[in-house]
């Protein structure tokens, strides 16, 4: 079968939910895949943060494999000799007292906010049913139902209610606003330490730290989705790291997993994760143990702090190219870390055929909104996979 033949396939028996570039990969390793027709690209995209190490890293492939030969599932009714060391690891990695094991990024905001809305009716003393959360414009935490409630994007959201209340939106970065909108019915604040699918924005430096001391003041629980930020992709181990600011709750997935799997988890203290008890939550695959003999891997991976270094020293490179593109088709760009958004002149082409173009010279990107394009390779990338993305956003930029 040729691509096409598989492009055709996908059009005709997938949902349309996605559209994506006609690139059918078959094989991949690193920050490298190949498609069909055996042509490789760099892959700038790096499943949207979920391929931090790369694909097919030696280490997790190893770990995956190891567990393959002994257990893969058991449910949660049983203990694994996988799940705890796991836990207690991630428990160092997030300086908290326990986890909480799911599967997709949607699973594990979810969890946090029923454990908040749950902390703030039993510890809080909120009235049974009227804790609010308090979420940013622009957000994206998942695609479940309570989750696009809160989406100000129409795209997610539009045809799909009723919709969950209980959520209170606030502009993102705006600390004044946001003390504006806390009432004693407030339990949580729910934000992306920086917000990957609005574009890689970056709040103000401070937003932060105030967030984390309002939410101390007011005695309202501090969550922060990591999922796409954290785990070493903005130089740090998390992008509240940045303000050495410490959340009360937080939301990991996508790269947790190592890219060989789904693995998502919350982080929180004893304080606040002892309103759940048996019964209250759970999830068949959660914690499972292949995924957790991989997702222990990851953080012994992190636990050295090379790909932190690694994420901030390619980012350097990567955002120093990206603003000599500043005047030639570039009107804006956003880094931290080894993470990119990139605004092109809407006159000059979309987002999306800057990455129809950008595949042609090697290297897969994804546009998000309109005229931004999101750029996060693989911290195993070296300097000349990261000079190859700059010079394919050039070259893009001039065809
Ligand atoms: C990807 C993402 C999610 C959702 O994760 P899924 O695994 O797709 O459910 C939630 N929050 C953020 C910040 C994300 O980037």
């Amino acid at each position: 079968m040729d691509s096409a033949a598989y492009v055709d396939l996908e059009n005709r028996h997938l949902a349309h939910n996605y559209h994506p570039l006609d690139v059918v990969i078959a094989s991949a390793e690193g920050a490298w895949v190949v498609d069909v027709d055996g042509r490789r690209y760099l892959d700038a995209l790096a499943g949207y943060s979920a391929l931090n190490f790369g694909h097919r890293h030696p280490r997790l492939v190893d770990a995956a494999i190891a567990q393959l030969g002994r257990v893969t599932l058991t449910s949660r009714a049983f203990r694994t000799d996988q799940l705890g060391p796991f836990a207690r690891d991630l428990a160092a990695l997030t300086g908290k007292q326990r986890i909480l094991p799911m599967n997709s990024g949607a699973e594990a905001v979810e969890t946090a906010l029923k454990t908040a809305r749950r902390w703030g009716e039993q510890v809080k003393g909120v009235p049974a049913g009227m804790g609010e959360i308090i979420v940013m414009d622009g957000n994206f935490h998942g695609r479940t139902t309570t989750i696009i409630s809160f989406s100000t994007d129409p795209d997610a959201r539009d045809g799909f209610g009723p919709y969950t209340p209980g959520f209170v939106t606030t502009a993102y970065g705006d600390l004044d606003a946001l003390r504006e909108l806390v009432t004693d019915r407030t339990v949580a604040v729910l934000l992306e330490p920086i917000q990957g699918e609005a574009g890689v924005v970056i709040p103000p430096e401070g937003f932060l730290r105030g967030v984390r001391q309002l939410c101390t003041e007011r005695r309202l629980l501090m969550i922060a989705d990591e999922i796409q930020s954290g785990l070493a992709r903005t130089g740090l181990t998390f992008a509240c790291d940045h303000e050495q600011v410490v959340p009360d709750i937080y939301v990991l997935g996508k790269a947790l997993g190592g890219g060989i799997v789904a693995l998502s988890a919350i982080a929180a203290d004893d304080a606040v994760l002892d309103v759940l008890t048996p019964g209250s939550h759970g999830s068949t695959f959660g914690g499972n143990p292949l995924a957790a003999a991989i997702g222990r891997e990851v953080v012994a991976m992190l636990a050295t702090g090379e790909f932190q270094h690694r994420a901030a020293a390619l980012g350097a490179r990567l955002g120093a190219g990206l603003e000599g593109l500043v005047g030639h088709g570039v009107v804006g760009v956003r880094y931290r870390g080894l993470w990119a958004g990139v605004d092109i002149d809407p006159h000059l082409m979309s987002g999306k055929e800057l990455c129809r173009r950008m595949a042609a010279h090697g290297v897969l990107a994804k546009d998000t909104h309109g005229s931004t394009i999101r750029l996060a390779p693989p911290l195993v990338a070296t300097e000349t996979d990261i000079d190859t993305v700059v010079a394919a956003v050039d070259a893009a930029l001039r065809d």
